[in-house]
């Protein structure tokens, strides 16, 4: 994991340090483990000064200075009224410190960028919290405004928290550090609106961080070229592992990656051949036998210490195939000859991931099944997907930088 974990800027305005798994009680193991492992920084704002003057909540500059003259030569000038929403406080009434630059005359208020938006009463606090919400209560916007209310007596209307979903965007930061070039891609099934779509996503394997993840109507071969080629343009490109769909196959070569078919996908598919052969062949319990003893023979294989002793064992079955019986010698011919290269890549070079099983479990994290009937609009869905992967991922939500006055 190269990820490095960024803590929202006003985290700590209160000195009350809160628990995820104090307002969530659905929390899953998993996500509670994950949270447990975030540590939280206490460090107060290094620019400013805050402290309560009866109910009003006092803030100031830390150590003053003029934003034009950068002179520390200033005095304070009147106050500015100004409402804050906090998660832990609520509403609180706010007032904001001016000044005047005694060398320059520049008058200036107490940059609080860093706490809230200009046209906002929502503190960032605030925000991020409810996001974090929403990754936890699997997207639900009513369980989230509930909880919210709950909490901080504030009424929050479902369509606001649907905006800052919308809003949240995910962190491009990262895109910059190159991926490994060893991928594994999947599509799954997502219901939205009762119509199946699509989700596809690839996984950078050595990082074990999503490179892409995205909704589509259509599982086409145009689309999932599409998707590859565009979210590894400029990237590494070696291998994607993937599972046995035949439309992947000369996409992933056309884009010039080595195409590993995950090791368990192959060994499910190929036991279901031999047995469903054994079922509507009448056979002998010798021949059944035989055939269990050959299939064992070419699963082997895949134990190998090396493409080079794989391939000279696979020689040797290909030397005396007519011995073998009738189902493993089509295994044989339709699918470990012609494919040999997909099925054993992963001996070839050690950093081709096996199995797609990495994925498949990190889809389970992020989107558990409870999930998908909550999904109703397409950015909606994208959106939550990319608030679980940040919160697992450790990482705060809102923590680009604020816009500046
Ligand atoms: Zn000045």
């Amino acid at each position: 994991m190269t990820k490095t974990k960024t803590l929202a800027p006003v985290d700590d305005l209160f000195d009350q340090s809160y628990k995820l798994s104090y307002f969530c009680e659905s929390l899953s193991k998993y996500v509670e483990n994950q949270l447990k492992s975030a540590k939280t920084d206490h460090n107060v704002s290094k620019t400013l000064k805050t402290w309560y003057k009866k109910d009003i909540f006092h803030i100031e500059m830390l150590e003053p200075f003029c934003p034009e003259c950068f002179s520390k030569s200033v005095i304070k000038n009147g106050l500015k009224e100004r409402k804050l929403i906090f998660y832990d406080k609520g509403t609180v009434e706010s007032e904001i410190q001016a000044y005047k630059c005694k060398k320059c005359g520049k008058k200036f208020n107490t940059d609080v960028s860093e706490i809230v938006e200009d046209n906002s009463n929502f503190t960032y606090d605030f925000k991020s919290r409810c996001i974090e919400l929403v990754g936890l209560f699997f997207g639900s916007v009513r369980n989230v405004a509930h909880r919210v209310k709950k909490d901080t007596k504030v009424d929050i209307s479902y369509q606001t928290i649907e905006n800052w979903i919308l809003e949240y965007k995910k962190d491009n930061k990262d895109s910059n550090n190159p991926y490994s070039g060893y991928y594994i891609f999947d599509v799954e099934w997502v219901k939205i609106k009762s119509i199946w779509n699509y989700r596809f996503t690839l996984f950078d394997s050595k990082q074990n961080i999503i490179v892409a993840d995205e909704i589509y109507s259509k599982e086409n071969s145009k689309n999932i070229k599409e998707f590859l080629d565009v979210n590894t343009i400029n990237q590494n490109r070696i291998a994607i592992t993937s599972d046995l769909d035949s439309k992947y196959k000369p996409i992933i070569e056309a884009l010039g990656f080595k195409h590993q078919w995950c090791y368990f996908h192959t060994l499910k598919y190929l036991k279901k051949i031999v047995s469903d052969y054994i079922k509507e062949n009448e056979l002998t319990d010798d021949e059944i036998d035989k055939i269990y003893k050959e299939k064992l023979e070419l699963f082997s294989l895949f134990d190998s210490e090396s493409f080079k002793i794989a391939r000279g064992k696979f020689n040797k079955i290909l030397n005396r195939i007519k011995d073998y019986s009738k189902v493993i010698q089509s295994i044989v011919y339709d699918y470990l000859m012609p494919y040999f290269k997909t099925f054993f890549a992963f001996l070839e070079d050690g950093n081709i991931e096996r199995t797609s099983s990495k994925l498949e479990n990190f889809f389970q994290k992020t989107f558990p099944k409870s999930v998908k009937r909550l999904m109703k609009i397409k950015t909606g869905v994208t959106s939550r997907i990319s608030i679980r992967i940040d919160i697992r991922n450790q990482k705060k939500v809102f923590d680009g930088q604020p816009p500046s006055f």
